[in-house]
C-alpha cells in the first residue's frame, strides 16, 4: 500500500536518510525501532508530508505522492509532543481538522461537534469533551490527540513516540489499546519508538534503523530470534556479548573451546552475543564459562543472575531456572552457552 523506493535525504552534508527502500502492507502495524538521531522522524514526516526527500519516490496504493503536501496525502499523525490547543475545549480539538477545511468540504458545524464525540467515545474519553486540555492527564491528553488525528478519516495513522512522555504503566496500557483501535477501525499505522519492548509487543512487523539505514526489516520473532547484524543483535532484546576467536573453523574463548558453529565466519576476532535463557548450568571444564555471580533475582519464573566471566569488567546476565537455589554473590557456576550468534566486527550484516 505505502511503498519508499531509495529514499535518501540530507541536512546540509549530515545524511539523515540513505537508501531506504520499504513497503508497508495494507492493513498493517509497523514499528520503527532504533537509537535516537537514526532517522525515525524524519523518514516518518516524508511519509507524511511533512518533509520531502532529496531523492526517490513515495508511493500510495501505486499512486506517487512524493510531492504531495501533508493535507493532500490523507494522513493522521500523533507527535510525542503535539501539544493540544490550551485554549480550545477537548471537543474543539478534536474537530479541529474538520473546522480548517476548505469550504465546500467542511461539515457542518453541528456535525463536526457529533463526529468529535463520536471520536472522544472511541477513545473511552465521553463525557470529557467539554474540558481544557490542562484539565485532562498525560495520558488523556495523548487519547485526546489521537482523537483528532483519527477526525480526518485518515487511511493512514503515523504516531512519533506518541506515548513517551508518559510513565510505563500508563504507557503500557495505552499501548495494547492502540492495537486494539488499529485492528477496529481497519488502519494501516506506523509507529516510531526507540523502547525495543514496545516494538516487540505491538508490532507486525519492526524496521530496525540505524545511522539512517535500514538494518533489518522482520516480524519481532525474526529480528529477536535472527538478528541480521552485530547493531541488531545488540539493539533488539537483553544481550550479552564475549569476545572470543574463530579458530580452525571453531569458536574459542581464552584457552576454551565454545560449542558455537561460527557459522562460516572466517578466522580471527569476533562477538559471541548470547541471551540471558540461551545458557544452562553445566560441569566446569572445556566448552563451558565460569561466571563469578555479583547478584541474583527474581524474574519471572527465572533466577536472573548477574556476573562476570574470566575476569572481565563487562557484565553478564543469565536467566536460571528458579526451583534451583537463589545463586549467591561470589559463587561460581559453570555456564554452557546452547545458543548464540558470532558477529565480526569487521563483517557487517552476517546472515
Ligand atoms: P530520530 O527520530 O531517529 O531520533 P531524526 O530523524 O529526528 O532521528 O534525526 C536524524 C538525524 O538528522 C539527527 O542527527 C538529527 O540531528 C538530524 N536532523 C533532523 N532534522 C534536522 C534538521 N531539520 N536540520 C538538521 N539536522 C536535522
Ligand atoms: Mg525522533
Amino acid at each position: 500500500m505505502i511503498t519508499l523506493d531509495n529514499i535518501s535525504k540530507h541536512f546540509g552534508n549530515f545524511t539523515a536518510l540513505s537508501g531506504i527502500d520499504l513497503a508497508v502492507r495494507d492493513g498493517e502495524f509497523l514499528a520503527l525501532l532504533g537509537p535516537s538521531g537514526s532517522g525515525k522522524t524524519t523518514l516518518l514526516r516524508i511519509i507524511a508530508g511533512l518533509a520531502f526527500p532529496d531523492e526517490g519516490r513515495v508511493s500510495f496504493n501505486g499512486e506517487d505522492v512524493t510531492d504531495l503536501k501533508v493535507a493532500d496525502r490523507k494522513v493522521g499523525f500523533v507527535f510525542q509532543h503535539y501539544a493540544l490547543f490550551k485554549h480550545m475545549s477537548v471537543v474543539d480539538n478534536v474537530g479541529f481538522g474538520l473546522s480548517v477545511r476548505r469550504r465546500g468540504q467542511r461539515p457542518l458545524k453541528a456535525d463536526i461537534r457529533a463526529r468529535a464525540h463520536e471520536l472522544l467515545d472511541l477513545v473511552q474519553l465521553g463525557g470529557l469533551g467539554e474540558r481544557y486540555p490542562a484539565q485532562l492527564s498525560g495520558g488523556q491528553r495523548q487519547r485526546v490527540a489521537l482523537a483528532r488525528a483519527l477526525a480526518v478519516e485518515p487511511q493512514l495513522l503515523l504516531l512519533d513516540e506518541p506515548f513517551g512522555a508518559l510513565d510505563a504503566k500508563v504507557r503500557k496500557e495505552l499501548r495494547r489499546w492502540l492495537r486494539q483501535l488499529h485492528e477496529q477501525m481497519g488502519l494501516t499505522s506506523i509507529f516510531v519508538t526507540h523502547d525495543q519492548e514496545e516494538a516487540l509487543e505491538l508490532a507486525d512487523r519492526v524496521v530496525v534503523m540505524d545511522k539512517g539505514k535500514i538494518e533489518q526489516i522482520g516480524t519481532p520473532e525474526e529480528v529477536y530470534m535472527a538478528p541480521r547484524s552485530g547493531f541488531v543483535s545488540g539493539f533488539v532484546g537483553d544481550i550479552n556479548s564475549l569476545a572470543v576467536t574463530v579458530v580452525d573453523g571453531k569458536t574459542r574463548w581464552h584457552d576454551r573451546m565454545i560449542d558455537i558453529d561460527p557459522d562460516g565466519a572466517a578466522d580471527g576476532p569476533a562477538r559471541l552475543d548470547f541471551r540471558p535463557h540461551d545458557v544452562a548450568l553445566g560441569a566446569e571444564g572445556s566448552g563451558s564459562l565460569p561466571m563469578v555471580v555479583t547478584s541474583a533475582y527474581r524474574k519471572g519464573g527465572d533466577w536472573r543472575v548477574e556476573g562476570t566471566v574470566g575476569g572481565a569488567a563487562r557484565v553478564i546476565e543469565v536467566d536460571l531456572p528458579a526451583d534451583g537455589p537463589q545463586p549467591r554473590a561470589g559463587q561460581r557456576l559453570s555456564l554452557r552457552i546452547g545458543r548464540g550468534r558470532l558477529f565480526r566486527e569487521d563483517e557487517e550484516a552476517r546472515r
